[in-house]
């Protein structure tokens, strides 16, 4: 009976395997490679140099770097003060466009991030607040409103960038298209506080869906910054957009 159960379980193993092959869009099998762990540990400081923002700043001690960011986009947004130069009204493509009754403001959030990430044996969870910076020094938001509650309804007070405040907090919940218009749609846009790279929709010219990622919403391949490969997350047009179920990595400190 042992055996039979042992062979059962074999067959259905060998099934999916077969299965995961033949079918790489099915989402719940992507899931299972879940199982694969890495165990490889990552070298993250030629990156450093593509952070460039305004109040951003960054210094590397032993492996982590420290990041210190005013969190203020270099790009326009009717979140800036009318008398800012880069106030500009809202002109997305967002009918239903509602600003929400926040301001940019110059905040002072402090990243303490390793520079050799690796998989964290025990996940944790992102938490309302920033969960990464952005080369630009904005900080990256997960996919919850307050209360962990869907964006649903935030994402219509999104600007042209498809950033937003939070009382005066800049941040994006998804792909921050300012970046992706200067850099491009692979590029790289930033680091989640795990110290694991966040990189654009494409991918060697192919869109990526969250089909293609895990639940932490990346995956372990090359890019054009890291030749011999690295985990990743990359941000998508669907829900979660950037991070999933948590950080792959152990998440640094982040104080505001
Ligand atoms: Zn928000
Ligand atoms: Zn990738």
């Amino acid at each position: 009976m042992k055996y039979l159960k042992y062979s059962l379980r074999f067959v259905l193993l060998s099934m999916l395997i077969l299965t995961a092959c033949a079918d790489g869009d099915d989402s719940g099998l992507e899931q299972e490679q879940e199982e694969v762990k890495t165990g490889a540990t990552f070298d993250t400081s030629n990156i450093l140099a593509k952070f460039e923002g305004t109040g951003l700043s960054y210094a590397i001690n032993g492996n982590t770097v420290t990041f210190t960011t005013a969190d203020l986009p270099n790009h326009t947004s009717p979140y800036w003060d009318a008398s800012n130069p880069l106030y500009e009204v809202y002109n997305g493509n967002n009918d239903n466009w509602n600003k929400n009754p926040g301001s940019i403001g110059a905040q002072n959030i402090v990243f303490t991030i390793t520079l050799n990430p690796e998989e964290a044996t025990i996940k944790q969870a992102t938490s309302l607040g920033p969960i990464g910076i952005s080369r630009n020094g904005v900080v990256f938001f997960n996919q919850y409103a307050a209360g962990n509650s869907p964006l649903a309804g935030e994402i219509n007070s999104f600007d042209q960038w498809l950033g937003h405040p939070a009382m005066t907090t800049y941040h994006y919940h998804i792909e921050p298209t300012y970046l992706t218009d200067q850099f491009g749609d692979d590029a790289f846009l930033g680091l989640l506080s795990d110290g694991f790279p966040v990189y654009g929709p494409f991918e060697n010219g192919e869109i990526i869906t969250n089909a293609d990622l895990d639940i932490y919403h990346g995956h372990t391949s090359v890019t054009p910054d890291f030749p011999n490969g690295i985990y990743h997350y990359h941000v998508t047009s669907q829900d979660p957009y950037i991070n999933g179920n948590g950080y792959f990595g152990t998440p640094g400190n982040i104080s505001r």
